[in-house]
């Protein structure tokens, strides 16, 4: 269903005003040059200013220095600085979620969900605090202790994608904080408006605790400003989220230096679905993993593994359920698929379907442009279900954009074989009834991805597990589970308290 009312510019500039003033952003970061689009008209809502490199160099130097002041104040006191982070998001999650819809179009449910997003990290990071666990081990010799200590690591820096332009540097800054560390962030182009927004609520609670003002910058820049963060060895860790073409380019750069790097780079994410599989369940599962964000999360599901037996069924399952998805603005109740971001990714799209037609796909439903009279600007399109032949060179591929590629299997070795064979390991799933394909599907011989979840979809993870992928993905992780080590630095300690020196592994000397 395509709902053509979409508001105008003028309405959803309105909105983003009065959201950014209620939240205090600084009105001299909005006296720029620099373009906002919102992808629902595709037209220019704001300006905001850029820093330049005389700026960018100050805000690593006040972060340096800020570093050797924060690093010793104790951390449940750093934790209280994100608690009242956290509470300043719950009092604006209205606020912030309005910015994520107008900049990324993200329906307002999805864009509320980004925002409890970073207040359960937040809470997460506060409890994290008093838990920065170091462990003891007994030492082979008598009279010694022998322990591990976790020390703050230096300045963070934070590169985000688009299209989490706020949960995923919480996910980083929340532990970074608390962890003693201090952080310099560049957001996307795209989302610069809700980066403001969150800094902003961050610097009053920095002054509500009394923190130190330096703690936190926010880089309004684009990617050649970025690689400063990159190349320079003042920033301890840099934590990049984004495509593999930018792991690629920044990874070696980092290396070269030493530097610790967190990347969070592209998926390829995949369902199995076995004949045992509860279809209902399968059925909703896939399509807000498939459709929902309109394909633009990093764990969208992309490739569905189906067994032949059930093949058709579910496929035309999945046309009748795409044909029910409203498309239209995210500003409305009762849109479920937004807008692309702009129009290189309906490029991407229209070109990825070509390929796949070429390869010997069938577009079984949707692809088309919608709403494009009505608004010349924005690009909304339906979402695409191909049956394929085969996983063929297109499917290798990330495509930022609802494209659903339909392969069979008859065991499932082949599937998971088929699952595998690609080049990202970010999420993965399987439906199925029974346990030991469940089993197999989560053991080492399974799923190679970061994520791999049972009669759930790929995407909507919740933050206390550490989320993350293998290959292409980049390997880091982030958000819950003892990803907290990945900001800080590990000490081992001996300490002798036996009065003599004997020397390990029972050597000899003087
Ligand atoms: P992108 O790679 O175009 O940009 C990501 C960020 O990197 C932006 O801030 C950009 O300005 C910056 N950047 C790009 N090249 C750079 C360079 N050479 N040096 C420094 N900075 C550079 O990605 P995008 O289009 O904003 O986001 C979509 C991509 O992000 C998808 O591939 C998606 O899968 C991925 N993503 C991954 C995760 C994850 O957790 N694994 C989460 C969200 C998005």
């Amino acid at each position: 269903t395509i709902t053509s009312s979409i508001p105008a510019t003028a309405e959803i500039t309105e909105e983003v005003r009065k959201s950014l003033q209620s939240i205090g952003v600084d009105p001299a970061s909005l006296d720029g040059t620099r373009e906002t689009r919102s992808p629902i008209t595709g037209e220019v809502i704001l300006r905001t200013k850029v820093h330049n490199d005389e700026e960018i160099e100050t805000a690593i130097a006040q972060a340096a220095e800020a570093f050797k002041t924060w690093r010793s104040v104790p951390a449940p006191v750093r934790g209280a600085l994100v608690k009242r982070w956290g509470q300043l998001l719950t009092e604006h999650k209205e606020d912030v979620a309005a910015l994520i819809t107008a900049e990324v179009g993200k329906t307002r449910s999805e864009a509320l969900g980004e925002v409890q997003e970073m207040i359960d990290i937040a809470d997460l990071a506060v409890g994290q605090s008093r838990q920065l666990y170091g462990k003891t081990m007994p030492s082979e010799r008598p009279g010694h202790r022998l322990a591990e200590t976790w020390h703050p690591l230096g300045v963070v820096g934070i590169i985000s994608a688009f299209n989490f332009p706020v949960a995923v540097y919480a996910w980083n800054t929340a532990l970074a904080l608390v962890a003693g560390d201090t952080v310099v962030w560049k957001p996307a182009d795209a989302t610069r408006l809700s980066a403001l927004a969150v800094d902003t609520l961050l610097a009053r609670a920095v002054s509500d605790v009394g923190a130190p003002e330096g703690i936190h910058h926010l880089l309004l820049t684009d990617r050649v400003g970025g690689q400063k963060l990159v190349e320079d060895p003042r920033i301890a860790l840099v934590s990049a989220t984004g495509s593999v073409r930018m792991g690629q380019e920044i990874a070696p750069l980092i290396a070269k230096r030493f530097g610790r790097a967190l990347l969070e780079l592209g998926g390829n994410n995949g369902a199995i679905v076995a004949p045992s599989a509860d279809l209902d369940l399968a059925l909703r599962g896939i399509v807000f993993a498939a459709a929902g964000t309109a394909g633009q999360r990093c764990t969208s599901l992309r490739r569905l593994i189906v067994h032949s037996s059930i093949a058709d069924t579910l496929v035309s399952r999945i046309v009748d359920a795409y044909g029910t998805l409203n498309i239209g603005s995210p500003t409305r109740e009762e849109t479920l698929v937004g807008p692309l971001i702009n129009a290189g990714s309906f490029k991407a799209q229209q070109d990825a379907l070509v390929q796949a037609v070429a390869e010997g796909g069938e577009v079984v439903y949707g692809g088309n442009r919608v709403l494009a009279e009505d608004q010349p600007e924005a690009y909304y399109v339906e979402p695409a279900v191909v049956r394929m032949p085969a996983q063929t060179a297109v499917v290798h591929d990330e495509t930022f954009a609802p494209i659903l590629y339909v392969m069979t299997y008859d065991t499932l070795d082949e599937a998971i074989e088929i699952h595998n064979s690609v080049p990202q390991g970010l999420s993965s799933a399987i439906f199925t009834q029974d346990q030991t394909e469940a089993e197999r599907f989560l053991s080492a011989s399974g799923s190679d991805c970061g994520i791999a979840n049972v009669n759930i979809g790929t995407s909507g993870a919740e933050i206390g597990g550490a989320f993350g992928g293998e290959k292409e993905t980049g390997g880091g992780r982030e958000s819950g589970s003892d990803s907290w080590k990945a900001y800080m630095r590990q000490a081992t300690n001996t300490i002798n308290f036996s009065g003599e020196l004997p020397l390990a592994q029972g050597v000899k000397f003087l």
